[in-house]
């Protein structure tokens, strides 16, 4: 099977092992496309079956569980039916979660434990090895006023750790635990493929293999004290025990009677007939577990089990929880990880300089690594996972300092636009720059006139006018004899700023006053070019032949201009759309593509400052708030499924009125799977009974690029007047003219998805709206679509959406080792404000890392950036 394929049964595997909760990749399924896609195609996977993956991909977030799941199987057996040949190769399981299976000796986790803690966490079996979200803590969050013993506390754990008499010196290098696990004794190349599946290869894999909770056993009870719903550690003798088959047969139930001389209490474990080998009348046991009552008495159903001799894992203690896979359970992985970190975790040296973490009030590393294990206390647990989120957040930053600092250092061309004439190119435009405009452009002059390489994000809504400040910054750069290019992430949108920049730098202004002669156009037409996938074989050597040798000054184009081999003359300006889109390396690839080119890069999807200093801290940042004026917002409404022949008659009198409608719709197909009403079938239906006067246009992921194209040029140039379409339409689409957007299926969509789609009305003057019609009655009460109904503003539906789903929607799994922060919430702004001082100060003392005292830095960076911002496979 090719290897594409392959990666993709092994992310079908560990979401269903994961209870299809759309992570298995992080921040959701569809993030894998964005790489996934060119290299399916790279290897040959037919087009169609691309096409189909990537539609079932985009709604997957959108599905039940029970729906993911028939998605899943949906597409593996599509997959099957496309590479029949392959068929040898073993199918995937995603039929059902997996419990976690027993190793020798067989020691299965309780069935019924899950009850102990199910409202913290998922059951263990469906923890998976790529992990996005902050390890959960047993602390609560403190109450306000409980702030400064709370300070206090920590305070006095650092003080602890600092003045703490150590046994052992470390000593052992980063680079050191890079040692496989099978140096671990014990541990063969059969438990090493076991452990492997966790993500476990190395000693430092198991130093970070952080517990997902913890059980909270510190306390110890007597038996008489005991009281329903506790979770305790009870000291006992085996008073009775013996083992009954049940539910005819098919079960065990190993029943025991223990006592502590305070009182009795009884005990007992399904399907765990070997407890009863282990234990006999009289051995001291420590048991662990929650109190329950059974016909009145006080019980304990599977708890955990040490003997008082052993040492204590599972028992009497703050127990860590840890993520599982297959032949791999909690005890054993507890036992393996305590010899792991009792031995390593006092020998591992501390990259952070001792000074600074002192500063940065941080236990030491060999402390945390202790406590975020086996913690001590709540206190010790706290300082650790503070240390350890310190660590991350501030490897991160340090990687993105690092780079401002180096793109600080270089030097680029400089173009200086000259007033008179960067006034005349605004002048010939058919509207005023808004203030958020000029500010921008003022910004951008500034940098291709610094001398150093321009790196700036400009965000602002959709809709606030960002193209044209491209184009202006391409003016300034090609009228001086230089190239830019321009990516964006889908054809239509390529096709589309292509046509805008033809308008803007070739044609002539429609009028120039009386007396003033208009300066020639910037470029000719065939100094402009498109370069998309489909770009005939023939039409793309010749782009390559103009930009090779200077020929053409402007390349608009999608992810193709990085994956086609087209080298540039003199490539100074380069500029991604919808840059979140796109991955942090697909950016720097495109700026490969020249010598320290100027970099810009646009995004309409607003984001939080504690995100925006994390995925784009290398970046100087232009925010644009301010829409065109005359712009009004647009009237959203959640219509009833009953109530969608209001819309089809607002949408007739927008369009007596001469204005155009966009219908969109979740899915390309009628699905068995889902009630989803399908663009293909809708249409159909549409021209047919609904608007049989009306010509009913249909644009859809599946179609052929050109013929995408020739459909929205055709609705762009007014031919006909409803266009009937899934997704593909959401980003950067620019029809002024279109006045309704009427989404079918709106429960689906995301928050940020549904701006989008609205942004694509509402762009002139006139009233526009914007229809929801969600799936059922009971939906219209969702929260999502109700948010869209209260305001048109992106920043606040982005820090909604951030509430509501979490950052993994703003960003590709691939946004700067966002992927890999284990123990940081990234929502954390302190903490990262922290961090990001303290990296700044390091580059600005030491910017090459040369000082000895911060070479294990040095090479723990290196370590975290290679490991990190890595592919999911
Ligand atoms: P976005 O920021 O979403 O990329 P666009 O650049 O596509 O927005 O611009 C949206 C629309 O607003 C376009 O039709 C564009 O011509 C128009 N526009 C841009 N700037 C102005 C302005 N200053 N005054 C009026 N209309 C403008
Ligand atoms: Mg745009």
């Amino acid at each position: 099977m090719k290897p594409s394929l392959q990666k993709l049964q092994r992310v079908f595997k560990l979401e269903a092992d994961r209870g299809y909760d759309n992570r298995a990749v992080v921040g959701g399924i569809d993030r894998m496309l964005e790489h996934w896609t060119p290299e399916a195609r790279h290897e040959g996977v037919p087009e169609d079956l691309i096409a189909y993956i990537e539609s079932r991909f985009r709604d997957y977030n959108r599905l039940s569980e029970k729906s993911r799941a028939e998605a899943l199987q949906g597409m593996w057996r599509r997959i099957q039916r496309s590479e029949e040949s392959d068929l040898s190769s073993q199918p995937v399981e995603i039929e059902d979660h997996k419990e976690a299976l027993p190793v020798s000796p067989p020691e299965p986790e309780p069935a019924g434990a899950p009850e102990i803690t199910s409202d913290e966490a998922p059951p263990e079996a469906t923890d998976s090895t790529i992990q996005a979200e902050a390890a959960p803590s047993i602390i609560a969050a403190p109450p306000e006023k409980a702030q400064t013993t709370e300070q206090a506390a920590h305070a006095a754990v650092i003080e602890r750790f600092e003045r703490k008499q150590r046994e052992i010196q470390p000593t052992v290098e980063p680079a050191a635990l890079n040692a496989p696990v099978t140096v671990l004794q014990g541990i063969g190349p059969r438990i090493a493929q076991n452990l492997s599946r966790l993500g476990l290869h190395t000693l430092r894999d198991m130093l970070y293999h952080f517990p997902r909770r913890y059980d909270d056993y510190s306390r110890l009870a007597p038996i008489n004290r005991l009281q329903y719903g506790d979770k305790v550690t009870v000291i006992a003798t085996v008073q009775q025990i013996k083992t009954r088959l049940i539910r005819n047969g098919t079960a065990t139930l190993v029943e025991a009677l223990v006592s502590d001389g305070s009182g009795a209490l009884r005990v007992s474990w399904f399907n765990q007939v070997w407890r009863a080998k282990r234990l006999y009348e009289g051995s001291q046991i420590v048991l662990a577990g929650k109190v329950d009552q059974y016909l009145g008495r006080k019980v304990m159903t599977n708890p955990d089990v040490e003997t008082l001799e052993e040492e204590q894992l599972s028992t009497n203690r703050i127990v860590p929880v840890y993520p599982l896979t297959e032949q791999v359970t909690q005890s054993w992985l507890r036992k393996q990880m305590n010899q792991v970190v009792s031995y390593w975790a006092p020998r591992t040296l501390d990259p952070l300089p001792e000074k600074m973490r002192r500063e940065a009030e941080l236990i030491p590393l060999p402390d945390a690594l202790l406590q975020i294990h086996f913690p001590e206390s709540h206190e010790a647990l706290q300082a650790a996972q503070e240390r350890l989120a310190f660590d991350e957040i501030f490897l991160l930053q340090s990687g993105v300092v690092r780079q401002k600092h180096a793109w600080q250092n270089r030097t680029a061309k400089t173009f200086t636009a000259e007033p008179e004439w960067l006034d005349e190119q605004v002048s010939r435009l058919p509207y005023q720059l808004t203030g958020a405009q000029q500010h921008a452009l003022d910004d951008i002059k500034h940098d291709l006139a610094s001398g150093k390489p321009m790196n700036r994000l400009i965000q602002g809504d959709v809709g606030s006018g960002k193209t044209v400040i491209a184009a202006l910054a391409i003016a300034i750069v090609t009228s001086q004899g230089s190239q830019a290019c321009m990516m964006a992430p889908t054809s239509l949108l390529a096709e589309q700023h292509y046509q805008t920049l033809l308008n803007l730098l070739t044609k002539e202004p429609p009028s120039a006053d009386a007396g003033e002669t208009p300066g020639a156009p910037i470029l000719t037409e065939n100094q402009v070019r498109l370069l998309i996938g489909s770009t005939p074989e023939a039409e793309k050597q010749e782009i390559r032949a103009g930009l090779a040798d200077g020929a053409i000054k402007l390349v608009v184009g999608t992810h193709a201009l990085i994956e086609d081999p087209v080298g540039f003359a003199n490539l100074s300006l380069v500029i991604v759309d919808e840059q979140h889109r796109f991955g942090v390396d697909q950016r720097a690839a495109l700026r490969l593509k020249g010598v320290n080119p100027h970099l810009m890069v646009m995004t309409a999807t607003p984001i939080p400052r504690s995100l925006a200093l994390t995925i784009y801290g290398d970046l100087d940042l232009t925010v644009m708030d301010e829409m065109p004026p005359g712009r009004q917002p647009v009237g959203t409404f959640i219509l009833m499924p009953r109530e969608r022949e209001r819309a089809y008659s607002l949408i007739r009198s927008q369009i007596e009125q001469g204005r155009q409608t966009f219908i969109i719709y979740p899915l390309i197909e009628e699905s068995e799977n889902s009630e989803a009403r399908a663009a293909v079938e809708e249409q159909k239906r549409l021209q047919s009974t609904i608007f049989p006067h009306l010509q009913v246009g249909l644009l859809h992921g599946r179609m052929r690029s050109e013929d995408k194209e020739a459909v929205m040029e055709a609705f762009r140039r007014g031919e006909f007047p409803i266009l009937v379409s899934t997704t593909v339409i959401e980003v950067g689409v620019d029809i002024p003219n279109a006045s309704v957007m009427l989404i079918e299926g709106a429960n689906r969509f995301g928050l940020a998805q549904l701006h989008q789609l609205r942004g694509r009305v509402g762009r002139g003057a006139d009233k526009s709206y914007c229809l929801l019609i969600p799936e059922s009655q009971d939906e219209a009460e969702n929260e999502r679509l109700l948010v869209m109904t209260s305001t048109n503003d992106g920043f606040v539906l982005a820090e909604r959406d951030l509430e509501q789903r979490g950052p993994g929607d703003f960003l590709g799994s691939r946004q700067s080792g966002f992927a890999e922060l284990k123990m940081a919430k990234i929502s954390d702004i302190h903490l990262i404000e922290k961090a990001r001082r303290f990296a700044q100060a390091l580059f600005e003392t030491d910017p090459a890392l040369t000082l000895p005292e911060h070479q294990l830095l040095a090479s723990s960076l290196q370590q975290f950036w290679e490991e990190n911002v890595g592919d999911i496979s």
